[in-house]
């Protein structure tokens, strides 16, 4: 299976979360993308993070266009906090939503 995971208010929140789940998802024969929307040519800053945070990866991608990326791959899962790269994706393709107080009204106990 494959699994994209974003960086930026996903493992960046969840980091001791993510590093639990890559490392046994990796061992259990998946394979996972960092797929970050970032300014191109960062993917050596991408790397010193997530080695920061412990968290094991089989790719990076730096790219805007996520969800083309993820049909190319024929990747199967997506973890991420913005609904913008979960629009345009297949509808097969499974999307776990990270709450933050930016996309998450705690107040009124719904989603923005
Ligand atoms: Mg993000």
């Amino acid at each position: 299976m494959k699994i994209a995971v974003d960086l930026d208010g996903t493992i960046s929140e969840y980091p001791e979360f993510f590093r639990v789940f890559c490392k046994a998802m990796r061992e259990a024969g998946c394979r996972i993308y960092v797929v970050t929307d970032r300014p191109e040519g960062t993917e050596d800053v991408v790397a010193e993070q997530l080695e920061g945070y412990g968290v094991t990866y089989d790719v990076i991608k730096v790219t805007g266009e996520k969800s083309r990326y993820i049909s190319e791959e024929g990747i199967e899962v997506l973890f991420d906090d913005v609904d913008e790269y979960f629009r345009d994706l297949p509808e097969d393709v499974a999307v776990f939503k990270v709450r933050q107080k930016y996309n998450f009204d705690f107040v009124r106990k719904n989603w923005i």
